[in-house]
């Protein structure tokens, strides 16, 4: 079994991002960057699968810039075979990055197809679904449990409520959830044996995609500044107080 798993570069979990003052998008000047946490996820569910013994290969796949290779490069390290490199400065929309992966399926052929449920970027929660209806194959989405069975995957999703768990015919698309595993770190001697693996790299045109922007960005503001809370003695002054607001 061949598991492919795209990988995108985003503004680390940790950094608090900053609007850029013409309020067009997000400043990604001199921010620490990282591998989506999805994503990582994604990798440490396909590496699992491939140490049961259940898949022979994990590629891995990111359409971004030259910087993304670093990406790449570390899923590598947590165990991923062999990576390819879609090089595009210019930022690719999910309908794009979907059509590329549509591309990159066509060539590799995998059996199954792991990412994130969500860049956490942008959080547009939509390329694994438009991937899975442009190669017209099943789709779990929000994984929190994975598990082959035959020509099959078990797929076992959080839904509002409880856990709804579906079977899909391989290949199929899978979208990961938080609580699906907790990625390793890679080792040292991994992130040096990581150097070695293959890395190729490839153009959109290459897939015959054409990432020209369809969406156009209106605004993007920092939230609202919280205001400071008051603390009220009693309960009697905290519905009084709720009120007030207009919020009881
Ligand atoms: P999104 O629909 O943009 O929230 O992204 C959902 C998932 O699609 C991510 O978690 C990744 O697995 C994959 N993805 C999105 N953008 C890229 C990209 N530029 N390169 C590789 N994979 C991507």
């Amino acid at each position: 079994m061949k598991i492919l798993v795209p990988v995108k570069r985003v503004l680390d979990y940790n950094v608090k991002p900053r609007v850029k003052a013409d309020g067009s998008g997000v400043d990604l000047a001199n921010v620490k960057m990282s591998i989506n946490p999805f994503d990582e996820i994604a990798v440490e569910e396909a590496v699992r699968l491939k140490e049961k013994g259940i898949a022979s290969e994990v590629v891995v796949v990111s359409i971004g810039g030259a910087k993304s290779s670093e990406t790449l490069r570390s899923a590598l390290a947590m165990g991923a075979d062999r990576a390819i490199h879609v090089l595009s400065e210019s930022e690719v929309e999910p309908l794009a990055v979907a059509k590329i992966l549509k591309g990159v399926a066509g060539e590799e052929a995998p059996d199954l197809v792991i990412l994130g449920k969500q860049a956490i970027d942008d959080d547009s929660n939509q390329v694994g679904q438009m991937l899975a209806a442009l190669i017209g194959r099943p789709q779990g989405t929000f994984a929190s449990k994975v598990e082959v069975e035959g020509d099959a995957v078990l797929v076992t999703r959080e839904v509002d409520g409880g856990l709804e768990t579906v079977k899909l015919a391989l290949p199929a698309v899978v979208t990961t959830d938080l609580r699906l595993n907790e990625p390793r770190y890679a080792s040292l001697p991994n992130i040096m044996k990581a150097k070695s693996k293959p890395l190729s790299t490839k153009a959109p045109a290459d897939y015959g995609v054409d990432t020209a922007a369809r969406l156009t960005v209106l605004k993007v503001v920092e939230p609202a500044v919280r205001q400071a809370g008051v603390k009220v003695p009693d309960v009697e002054a905290l519905v009084e107080k709720l009120k007030e607001l207009g919020v009881a």
